[in-house]
């Protein structure tokens, strides 16, 4: 447990060096713990926009690392390297090859859906491996599950279509974590349950307004929510003050700095 905790403040220590070093960009949250029924806490660093790292029983894995800005991504060097790192779907805002190439270590696994396979270079393929919609593996003892990810709205469809991206839930220790990806409330979303924590997201045109975001939430409710991916085509953030009173005491929402 000592071990753990000490590996997540030296990765949150690492970020936030980082952030300093960066000057006013963004000033990342401090990391979350959530205990967990066996392997000690888990651990959750928000990093930006939808990058996040949990770190859990010595292990690190790492979601949608790319740059916040364009010439961005540099952060990413500075925490420690990913055991796995999940890819939701082929955008430049969750996938980057330069970004992968450099926080890939010897060992690092990458799971990600087909086409976003297919966009790698050989190097980025040789350790990965393509889970579809409904498929399941299990690395480092986490049993992961690939789950659709998709626009429902029939004027936003051709952002994020249904099939191309993954949702993932990862069972850790006995939590099960649910990072959204780009979708809205897909008909095969309503009923997850048995959430603990999800990462989900509101911004437009790209996902969800926050009232439907919120609307989803209070379908499946899970036990924290954290809104993530809230920035809007045009720059400005989603109002999650709104979603969190719309949510109310369906869910614990977190809210944290993603920008
Ligand atoms: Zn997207
Ligand atoms: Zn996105």
């Amino acid at each position: 447990m000592h071990t753990i905790r000490t590996l997540a403040a030296g990765a949150a220590l690492a970020v936030l060096a980082f952030f300093i070093a960066a000057g006013p960009v963004h000033a990342a949250s401090a990391p979350d713990e959530v205990p967990t029924a066996r392997g000690g806490d888990l651990t959750i660093q928000p990093i930006h926009h939808a990058a996040l790292m949990l770190t859990w029983n010595g292990h690190h894995v790492l979601v949608d690392p790319a740059p916040l800005d364009p010439g961005g991504g540099a952060e990413f060097k500075a925490l420690p390297t990913p055991d796995i790192i999940l890819i939701t779907h082929i955008h430049p805002d969750h996938f980057d090859v330069g970004v992968l190439q450099s926080v890939a270590g010897a060992d690092t696994r990458i799971l990600a859906p087909r086409n976003v396979f297919e966009a790698m270079p050989a190097d980025l393929q040789a350790r990965t491996h393509v889970l579809s919609n409904g498929q399941s593996t299990t690395l480092d003892a986490i049993p992961i599950r690939a789950v659709p990810m998709y626009n429902t709205t029939a004027a936003r469809s051709h952002f994020h279509p249904r099939g191309a991206g993954n949702g993932y839930i990862l069972t850790i220790g006995a939590e099960r974590i649910y990072i959204a990806g780009d979708t809205e409330e897909a008909p095969e979303l309503v009923h997850l349950r048995n959430i603990d924590v999800a990462f989900i997201p509101m911004n437009l045109p790209y996902t969800q307004t926050v009232q439907a975001a919120a609307s989803w939430v209070k379908d499946f409710r899970p036990r924290i929510v954290y809104p993530y991916h809230y920035r809007n085509g045009d720059g400005s953030q989603a109002d999650v003050q709104q979603f969190k009173q719309l949510v109310g005491d369906a869910s614990e929402v977190r809210l944290r700095d993603w920008y």
